[in-house]
């Protein structure tokens, strides 16, 4: 698993989303199953005669119902989003003949990491990271305003 999560590190934000969607989609049915639940409580406590616990219990239902479909809405909206939105982590390498590259981010790059990997103008020079950030495209920048 450890594994796993290193080498597609890519894959992982997305799947982390899935699993969270799943977890919310599963509090929002207990949530909707214990909100009918208490309305018809409601009606049992109404037809029984007492009317405060049945309007209390109603309540209940009826926040918990609410609740339950703005999450479902606010899921949705949410994973809408998730599908525009994946942006790429990008490492810049620099030589010091001043060629410069990207590649995407691979697990233990960081900010002046020396590579043993040559550059192409001068093998016998080291190259060095000299940046990462993450990718942001033009077409998210406007969806977002
Ligand atoms: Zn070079």
């Amino acid at each position: 698993m450890r594994m796993n999560n290193m080498t597609q590190n890519q894959t992982q934000s997305t799947s982390a989303n899935k699993k969270i969607s799943t977890y919310l989609t599963l509090i929002v049915l207990i949530v909707m199953a214990l909100g009918i639940t208490a309305l018809f409580i409601a009606v049992e406590t109404y037809l029984v005669g007492d009317q405060l616990a049945a309007g209390v219990l109603a309540g209940i239902g009826l926040i918990a119902l609410t609740l339950s479909v703005f999450l479902l809405y606010q899921s949705k909206r949410q994973s809408a989003e998730v599908k525009i939105e994946v942006p790429k982590v990008m490492t810049t390498i620099e030589c010091k003949c001043g060629s410069k590259t990207m590649r995407e981010f691979q697990p233990g790059d960081y900010v002046f990491k020396d590579l043993d990997v040559p550059c192409q103008k001068c093998p016998t020079t080291k190259q060095m990271i000299t940046g990462i950030y993450k990718e942001v495209k033009e077409k998210e920048k406007t969806y977002n305003v």
